[in-house]
């Protein structure tokens, strides 16, 4: 017996031809979670003071779209210590940092952005790899996700140690992804933001550039920097009209 057209069809899952896996990576601040508290900027201020003994303060750095090493850095100089000081200090103040923050972070679930929870099991369905590229240091990155019950979903992540801007941090996301066989190189790779500077390095790497207003720009200012979709939230967001 043959089986009916519509038995045959039924709860066929969407698969994507491998060759064209597609590599979605989201930032974290504005784009995944929001509001999610002073504990990561307290972080850095504590362990900069812990290993330097200078009072640092992150109030007069505009934080968002940032690097952490960069945000250190600048703290350190506006507290007055040297260049050759700074570059010393950096290492053991990022260790520090990453452990305050992984003592202090609260319970992150309901700071999640709009979307998310759905969006991020969807892609996986549909056969994407999903992965990290932040301005976050690695363990206050993996934390915030693993806080907010996010962790499982992501496969990789580049984050604020492992380069010098979100550019280069997505070339070795995607390299990342590459050498471990989960894309290839006619994967389309996709990079999620708030910020200008994730439109910017979606542009450096090569990849579509989605940005979402849930961060601290509103639309009508990331509008001027042209991303390739600009989404209110993740509630909108389309992989096949992404990829298409
Ligand atoms: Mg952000």
């Amino acid at each position: 017996m043959f089986a009916s057209l519509n038995d045959l069809h039924r709860d066929e899952p969407t698969i994507l031809v491998d060759v064209r896996t597609p590599l979605i990576l989201f930032d974290i601040d504005g784009t995944l979670l929001r509001r999610s508290g002073p504990h990561h900027r307290q972080a850095l201020e504590a362990a900069v003071e812990d290993v330097t003994g200078a009072a640092a303060s992150t109030e007069s750095i505009p934080v968002a779209g940032m690097l952490d090493g960069v945000i250190l850095t600048l703290m350190m100089k506006a507290a007055g210590l040297k260049a050759t000081a700074i570059r010393a200090a950096l290492p053991a103040v990022m260790a520090r940092a990453q452990e305050l923050y992984g003592e202090s972070c609260p319970d992150l679930r309901r700071r999640v952005c709009p979307g998310v929870r759905q969006l991020l099991p969807r892609l996986l369905r549909q056969g994407a790899v999903i992965g990290l590229v932040t301005g976050n240091l690695s363990q206050i990155g993996w934390t915030k996700m693993e806080r907010a019950g996010l962790r499982a979903h992501f496969r990789l992540g580049a984050f604020a140690e492992m380069g010098r801007t979100r550019g280069e941090l997505a070339r070795m996301a995607r390299r990342q992804a590459m050498a471990e066989g989960w894309i290839t190189r006619q994967s389309p790779a996709v990079l999620i933001g708030d910020h200008i500077n994730d439109i910017r390095a979606a542009r450096e790497a090569k990849m579509r550039s989605v940005a979402v207003a849930t961060g601290v720009l509103p639309r009508a200012e990331l509008v001027p920097h042209q991303p390739d979709f600009l989404l209110d939230d993740l509630r909108s967001f389309d992989l096949d009209e992404v990829l298409r």
